[in-house]
């Protein structure tokens, strides 16, 4: 037994304006029986409809009413109606069964002529759904057979065998669990309708989504094919623009230091000169030979300057020889592969294989053609140029020479005429045959520094072709090496990146956008999904644990309830047997139980393993001295003494804090009515029973007596009376 069924748990009813109650009125429960009497129409049912309704009966049929207005004092030719309807019922707290820290709790509802009607707990607002559970667990409730109203002494007879079921879940303090069962099963159904939801948002998204994936993973690899392409074409050049540029630096120097030993030699030269000028100026040797000189330097100048001029075209000619890779326009590329692509569709439609081969073979030089396509530039012919060049200085050469034969006469002469002179003119020649060979060098170097620029320009044209700045080409610095072969290693890669990137083509940024918000509505949805179906999971293993419970606490009472129902069963009919039989029917699954509340909700499918089993109670009995067969051959008496005999069983086997019964004893012979007062006395050390009677022998088991007059007002008053034990 446990600690609430010792104390009395109803301890004060207060009415306020509710049906015949129109002023405040009060009753104190102090005593284990409370017995409620007076004449008829005085009020007593509606102390009992009072005790429903502020426990959540919803149904004014239940309250003997049209609507939740009629439950408010109407009012009458000497009374004035109410404002509202108030019902508060104290309950005993001690053992803290209410989740409240006080002795008592207050429970409370009220209505207005508005229909509102709201409910509170120590005066604090409280929804109904959220007070069930919390009277479920002390065992309380509007309906089943706790509270037995007028007319309803054979309720346990009359019943369906599901509310008998849920009769002895009642009472085996079970309904807690249905509750939490049934809050769990519209969660449940609610899952399920929201994963259906979400499934077809999924299905709808689905096909975007794949479209994304696939642009994601053409954009992923374009940018693995650019960033390739990119480095690769920063190594290759910038490894070509540091060669040049080394060339070129190398060779600044020793140009610079012949500049200057030049300027020192021709001077020497011309001191030198002058003294001889002054020394022989008589002499028309020297005259001749230093005229003579004048025309070979210009002779000399001459072929400088159409040596120079032979060796840039021949640079230029180099160059044009070492044509650069051709880069490919991507959408050249694009439309090559398209075709390519249907070409080879057309061979694969050839039924004979040696024109299958054959036109393949043709494909095959076409790809080779293709890609052997270099820059195109104009072919500039230098040939005739560089011919006639050669020719002139041929020419000049010849002239030089004879003038050089020329001066070795004068020196000649000269020598034998003036041991001096010549030994100086001597001299002088060698330094001046010096300065021509310091020229030829300078020559050489410059037309060596010209070739690098004309390279370097061609590198800074070529890289400005891939839209790149030349800037960043200088100040890269990838530490590449490339030997020959790696040279051209990098030129074919290049190549072949380039044509990977046409054939990817190229990617709508906005479409590509909008997909990746798809993406991320559709993992969104991924994610709820699975939350649903994991609270789907977790709920379902609630409902089965829910439903066990009940089952098993259920199934391990109902033997010796079934007992003890026989035993008041023989008890009051002085005979015969009775029992009590579980008969299981399947059940549509998510009937609501909840008072009130729809009766079935949206069909979730479930599969037949899933459906429950439903279970019911049957009564089986035999009556002694009679035939009967079923319980609806019996007599309304016998209808009662059967259902009174189901209520002391459970009472018996599981009592109750407390019991509201109103006239449940109006059918009762005298000999029964007796043996149920007797009954209560005895079963009232365990239950608390609030008992509305006209019987002598029920009124004599109470310990505290209510009774109720109505006045010509049309008003309910009370009169209490304590009985000595
Ligand atoms: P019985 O012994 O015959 O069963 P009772 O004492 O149980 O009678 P009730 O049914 O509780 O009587 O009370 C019925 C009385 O309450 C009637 O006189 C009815 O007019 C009155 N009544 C019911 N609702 C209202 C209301 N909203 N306003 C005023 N009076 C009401």
């Amino acid at each position: 037994m446990t600690e609430q069924t010792k104390i009395n748990l109803l301890n004060r009813l207060e009415l306020q304006g509710f049906k015949s109650f129109a002023g405040k009125t009060i009753f104190e429960f102090p005593a284990k029986v409370v017995g409620v009497v007076g004449p008829n129409g005085s009020g007593k049912s509606n102390i009992i409809d009072a005790i429903r309704w502020v426990l959540g009966e919803r149904e004014a049929k239940q309250l003997r009413g049209e609507g939740l207005e009629n439950l408010i004092f109407a009012g009458t030719p000497k009374k004035a109606a109410q404002g509202f309807a108030r019902v508060d019922l104290v309950l005993d707290n001690k053992n803290r069964a209410f989740p409240v820290d006080a002795e008592e709790v207050v429970l409370s509802r009220r209505v207005d002529r508005s229909g509102t009607s709201e409910f509170s707990l120590n005066d604090a607002e409280i929804k109904l759904k959220d007070l069930l559970p919390l009277l479920a667990r002390v065992r309380l409730g509007a309906r089943g057979i706790m509270i037995i109203g007028q007319g309803q002494s054979d309720i346990f007879v009359m019943s369906s065998p599901r509310e008998r079921r849920e009769m002895i879940e009642e009472f085996l303090g079970l309904r807690e669990f249905r509750i939490k069962k049934s809050q769990a099963e519209r969660r449940l159904e609610s899952s399920l309708v929201n994963i259906d939801k979400i499934k077809a948002m999924l299905e709808e998204l689905a096909p975007q989504v794949r479209v994304f994936k696939k642009q994601k993973t053409r954009l992923e690899k374009r940018s693995e094919v650019e960033a390739e392409l990119r480095g690769l074409e920063g190594s290759y050049y910038s490894f070509k623009y540091s060669k040049l540029d080394r060339e070129q630096k190398t060779l600044l120097g020793p140009i610079a230091n012949l500049k200057i030993e030049r300027e020192k030699l021709e001077k020497n030269i011309q001191d030198e000169e002058k003294i001889l000028n002054t020394l022989y100026k008589n002499d028309d040797g020297y005259a001749a030979m230093k005229e003579l000189r004048n025309r070979m330097n210009a002779f000399v100048d001459a072929e400088s300057s159409k040596q120079r001029e032979l060796s840039r075209i021949e640079a230029k000619m180099e160059i044009q020889k070492e044509a650069p890779p051709y880069i490919y326009k991507p959408t050249e590329l694009h439309d090559f592969i398209n075709e390519l692509k249907a070409k080879m569709e057309a061979v694969l439609a050839l039924d004979n294989v040696t024109d299958m081969k054959n036109r393949l073979r043709e494909l095959v030089e076409g790809v080779k053609k293709f890609f052997s396509k270099k820059e195109e530039r104009e072919e500039i012919d230098f040939t005739a140029d560089r011919e006639k060049l050669a020719k002139e200085i041929g020419e000049l050469k010849s002239h030089i020479e004879a003038l050089r034969k020329e001066e070795e006469e004068i020196s000649r002469k000269a020598r034998e005429s003036n041991v001096e002179f010549r030994e100086k003119v001597g001299m002088l020649n060698e330094k001046k045959n010096n300065l021509y060979l310091l020229d030829r060098k300078t020559q050489t170097l410059a037309l060596q520094r010209e070739t690098v620029e004309m390279k370097l320009e061609e590198l800074q044209r070529e890289w400005a072709a891939l839209g790149r700045n030349f800037e960043d080409l200088k100040r890269m610095q990838t530490g590449a090496e490339f030997g020959e072969n790696e040279l051209r290693g990098a030129e074919s890669r290049m190549l072949r990146l380039r044509g990977e990137l046409a054939a990817i083509g190229d990617i709508d940024e906005n479409i590509f956008k909008e997909f990746e918000e798809s993406e991320k509505r559709y993992e969104f949805l991924e994610a709820q999904l699975a939350d649903l179906e994991k609270a789907a999971i977790d709920l379902k293993a609630l409902i089965k644990d829910l439903d066990q419970r009940i089952k098993e606490d259920f199934k391990t009472s109902f033997k010796a309830i079934s007992d003890a129902f026989n035993e008041y069963f023989k008890l009051m009919f002085g005979g015969g047997k009775a029992k009590l039989v579980i008969e299981e029917k399947e059940r549509q699954p998510f009937l609501s139980e909840e008072m009130g509340a729809e009766s079935s909700s949206a069909g979730v499918p479930e599969s037949k393993e899933e459906q429950e089993q439903e279970l019911g109670v049957n009564i089986d009995l035999s009556l002694p001295r009679k035939k009967i067969t079923g319980v609806g051959m019996l007599s309304g008496g016998e209808k009662t003494l059967v259902s009174l005999a189901a209520l002391f069983a459970l009472i018996s086997i599981s009592p109750p804090p407390f019991l509201v019964l109103d006239e449940i004893d109006a059918a009762l012979d005298e000999e029964n009515a007796r043996r149920f007062s007797e009954l209560i006395r005895q079963f009232s050390t365990k239950t608390q029973f609030i008992v509305v009677t006209h019987n002598r022998s029920t009124m004599e088991a109470a310990e505290v007596l209510y009774g109720i007059t109505m006045g010509d007002d049309g008003v309910s008053k009370v009169l209490s009376l304590k009985l000595e034990g």
